[in-house]
Order: C-alpha cells, then sequence, then structure tokens
C-alpha cells in the first residue's frame, strides 16, 4: 500500500479528481471510485495526481475523466440514475422466504450449518398449518418476486408438507400474483420417482452439495449405511437427463451443487473443478466453512486459514478458466457475483455480498415451529439456543411488525457499508458486502472488527485476484469473465399462476 505520508506537499489549487479509494494491486494502484468506476495507475501516476501534479488534458487526466474520476466531467444526474439501478434491490421487500421444513436428516455432515435433528425427531416437523401460515406471510413481501427455499435438515424427509407448501402458496397466488418460484436443497438420497415427478410437474428448482470427488465427499457427509456420494450423484444424473426430456437447454437447466470447502479438499482443486465439470455442473460456489451449526465444534478437523482457503481458490478457478479457454463453460460463482458489479451497473442481489445486506429486508427464514428469523443464518443460532435473530412467529406476527422490527433495523445499518468503520474506506466497497450474523456468531457483535474477520479476508483475496486478472488485461480472459456476468433467466421455473 502507498502511504500518503510520502506523497509530500499538498497541491495549492483544489483537487480536480472525484473522491476515490485506493489500493495496491498486482504492483500498481488500484482507483476505485464511490460509484464502483475504477482505473490502474501506476505507482508515480498516483504520487502525481495526488501532488497536483497532472495538467488537464493530458494523457493521465483524460484516461481519469473517461474513467469516471475528473469531478468536473461527471454528469450529476446520470450517476444518480446509476447509483439508483445498482441499488434497486432496495426498492422490494424481501423475495427469499426459507422454509426449514424439518430439522431431521438422514446424513450427518462434519460441518453441519443447519444443526440436524436425529431420523426419530419428529417433533421438529413443520406442520401444515404453520407452512400455510409462512406462505401467507411471504407472499404479503413487497417485492414482485418472491423465492420459497425448502431447507432442513433435509427437506424430502418432510415431503407431504413441502408438497402442502406448494399446492397453498400456487393458490393464494392466484390472489397475490407474484412472480413466485420454489427451490429445493436437498442431498437427495431420500429422493424417489414419485416426488421427483411431484417436483418436475411443479418446476421445482433442485440444489444439491457435492464436496468433491467421492472419496472427499463421502468423507464430509456421512450417509449411515449407504453412499452418499452415489446417491447425489445417481439423483443429478436423473434429474438433468429429465430436463433434457422437457426440450430444456442443459446449459441453463440442471441440477445446481453447492460445496462446502472443507480442510480435505484442499490439495485438489483441479480434482474439485473436473467433478462438477463431470457431472454437468456450469456453476461451483467455492464457498468457505461458516462459523453455524457444527462447525464451530468440529473445526479442529475440517477448518483452516483463510489465506489456505484463498490459495485453494486461486487454483481453482485458474483451472476453471483454462477450461473455458479450452471450451468448456463453467463459471466460479463468487467470482461472477463481484465481475457482475465490477464490470457493470447492475448488482445481482446475492444476500450476503450487498450492501445494505439481506437480513430481514431480502430474507426471511420460519423454522418449523413457526418462529421467524432474518435469514437462514440467523434460524441456525436460533437453533444453537440463540434467538438474537428471532423477529417473530408465523401465528401472530404481521409482515409490518416483522420489516420495522429494530432487529432488522439494526441489521440493516451493521451491514451498510459506508457506516462500517474499515469498509467505509476499503477500496472494494462499491462491490462488496457483510454479514451480520457472521460478525455476530464470530466476533460477538453484529458490527464485527473487518480488519480481523476471515469474511472479509476471502471477499478481499478474491477482490485482489479478480482485479489482478483484470489489469493483466487478457483479452480471452476478460472475454471469459464478462460472460460470466451474463444473467439468463431460468424462466421454465416461474409458475404460472403469477402471470394471472
Ligand atoms: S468486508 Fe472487507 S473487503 Fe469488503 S468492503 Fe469491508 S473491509 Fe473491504
Amino acid at each position: 500500500m502507498i502511504p500518503l505520508l510520502h506523497v509530500g506537499r499538498r497541491p495549492a489549487t483544489p483537487s480536480p479528481w472525484a473522491a476515490f479509494r485506493y489500493r495496491e494491486v498486482d504492483g500498481e494502484v488500484l482507483l476505485t471510485s464511490y460509484l464502483g468506476d475504477w482505473v490502474f495507475v501506476s505507482k508515480d501516476e498516483f504520487l502525481a495526481m495526488v501532488r497536483g501534479e497532472v495538467g488537464e488534458g493530458s494523457p493521465l487526466y483524460e484516461r481519469l475523466a473517461s474513467r469516471g474520476f475528473v469531478r468536473n466531467r461527471i454528469d450529476p444526474d446520470q450517476a444518480a440514475e446509476r447509483l439508483q439501478r445498482k441499488k434497486r434491490f432496495l426498492d422490494a421487500g424481501p423475495n427469499l422466504h426459507v422454509m426449514v421444513v424439518t430439522l431431521r436428516c438422514n446424513e450427518s455432515c462434519v460441518y453441519c450449518h443447519a444443526a440436524r435433528a436425529d431420523m426419530t425427531e419428529t417433533s421438529t416437523d413443520m406442520t401444515p398449518e404453520i407452512g400455510e401460515k409462512a406462505v401467507e406471510l411471504a407472499l404479503q413481501t413487497t417485492s414482485p418476486s418472491v423465492t420459497i427455499e425448502f431447507q432442513g435438515g433435509e427437506p424430502l424427509v418432510n415431503f407431504p408438507v413441502v408438497k402442502h407448501i406448494i399446492q397453498h402458496a400456487l393458490v393464494k397466488n392466484r390472489a397475490y400474483g407474484k412472480r413466485l418460484e420454489f427451490t429445493m436443497v436437498s442431498n437427495l438420497s431420500l429422493m424417489d420417482e414419485e416426488k421427483l415427478k411431484f417436483l418436475l410437474d411443479h418446476k421445482v428448482q433442485i440444489c444439491t452439495s457435492i464436496d468433491g470427488p467421492e472419496a472427499i465427499h463421502n468423507k464430509q457427509r456421512i450417509l449411515a449405511g449407504g453412499n452418499a456420494w452415489q446417491e447425489s450423484v445417481r439423483w443429478i444424473r436423473r434429474i438433468n437427463e429429465a430436463y433434457q426430456k422437457l426440450g430444456l437447454d442443459p446449459v441453463l437447466y440442471h441440477v445446481e451443487a453447492l460445496l462446502t470447502t472443507t480442510r480435505a479438499i484442499l490439495d485438489y482443486p483441479k480434482e474439485l473443478v473436473d467433478t462438477y465439470v463431470d457431472l454437468g455442473c456450469r456453476a461451483i460456489f467455492i464457498r468457505p466453512l461458516d462459523p453455524f451449526g457444527w462447525a464451530q465444534k468440529t473445526a479442529r478437523t475440517t477448518e483452516y486459514p483463510r489465506s489456505r482457503y484463498l490459495e485453494f481458490y486461486r487454483q481453482a478457478t485458474d483451472y476453471i478458466l483454462e477450461l473455458n479457454r479450452q471450451g468448456t463453460q463453467v463459471l466460479e460463482r463468487f467470482a461472477a457475483i463481484f465481475l457482475t458489479k465490477i464490470l457493470g451497473d447492475d448488482d445481482p442481489n446475492f444476500l450476503d455480498v450487498r450492501s445494505p445486506g439481506g437480513a430481514g429486508i431480502g430474507q426471511l427464514a420460519y423454522s418449523y415451529d413457526g418462529k421467524i428469523y432474518t435469514s437462514d443464518e440467523g434460524r441456525m443460532l436460533g437453533k444453537t439456543g440463540d434467538d438474537f435473530f428471532c423477529i417473530g412467529d408465523v401465528r401472530t406476527s404481521t409482515y409490518r411488525e416483522l420489516m420495522t422490527h429494530e432487529t432488522v433495523r439494526a441489521l440493516t445499518l451493521a451491514s451498510n457499508l459506508d457506516a462500517q468503520p474499515d469498509c467505509v474506506n476499503c477500496t472494494y466497497n462499491p462491490y462488496c458486502g457483510i454479514v451480520p450474523e457472521h460478525n455476530y456468531r464470530s466476533q460477538g457483535s453484529i458490527w464485527g472488527r473487518m480488519r480481523e474477520s476471515n469474511l472479509c479476508a476471502v471477499h478481499k483475496g478474491i477482490q485482489d485476484y479478480l482485479f489482478t486478472l483484470l489489469r493483466r488485461n487478457d483479452p480471452q480472459t476478460i472475454d471469459i469473465l464478462r460472460r460470466w456476468t451474463t444473467i439468463r433467466e431460468r424462466s421454465h421455473f416461474i409458475q404460472e399462476s403469477s402471470a394471472s
């Protein structure tokens, strides 16, 4: 980093530059503006800028002007429009509604974030009545889009309630006309043809977990008396085949898989990517471990320094880029989220990487027992005995009470990067986001201390990597990175009742 102490005398005339933040990346200085524009300058150019030695009309001055860094060349109306577009997600209330239909699960994962219950604990099943009330609250959102996501435990364990919620939501949505979608996160081992038919008939998106090649996956995800990897893979292939039979484009329609990065996979970045590509997945989300559920208890064997994670991230993403250069279309999800904001004016509305964050105002989580939380992470903390993020109950709360709850307001403030002591000055402020539940769990306060935060280290390290690629400016790599920011709508999954 270039300390401003080295800059020398202050310019005599007011600076022509728009406000910017700066950071040394790959030997040059990255400048980012408050609107998210960015440019690289050499260290000498940077010193000339801050010393007031860049003449108007000089090549450097014009380059900075063309990238939005000269104050009097910025059109305020256009800037306001761009900012509004970037923060468009604030126009609507929560669109993601996580329904935890049971805590029971037939697999036990070493890092289980959901803090699963044994298969005998039927008391952790959501009842149809609670499901109905959760649907009725979800549809009251001011968001025109509603995604109901079935989570657990393992949602297939309480499949009758999943079916009931879907049918109830479809009927109720005739009056609301929301753009309604259903997704399910499942380990797939309890899938059968009858359940699959219902899910396909009702256009439910299916997402599963793949933690690496078979041996590594099975070490992380233990299926008593079975093989977790083989069960998942069997059904991934079966569901992808069903999508193809429906005439759906396999690039767009396939089972999505999620990775939880444990220590066991860190030496196998290429094997991980090859596994995903072989299963027909077009996106790999290289997510680090979260400190929720059992993950803290098992940290001694599963955790790792974030520097080691970032090395793994770079190796895996370098390999993904190499595969793209050879013609295989596959992307890394974290990179796609950041690049969408770095290369354009759209925000993909990924709730953990936006400012302010999505707790309460972007998502709600409905626990099996009717309690409502600001997020699924908040619900996970509730399961471990801490109801800090509980904001109501489906039986008694109104939508207005939930949205104006003091916890929701506090989380919105705490996840506003312009109010966070470290983030406010961070070069990556325009593209980043923080998760107050993560701060609370790992640092004891929803505000957290970003310079000591594992999550900040991950976000900073990934953005350093991406900006290094952008600085090197290899045309083929840039084309691939741009392609990763293209959002193609999966309209098949939007329920027909949305239009009526
Ligand atoms: S979380 Fe870290 S990387 Fe992101 S804006 Fe804040 S300080 Fe920067």
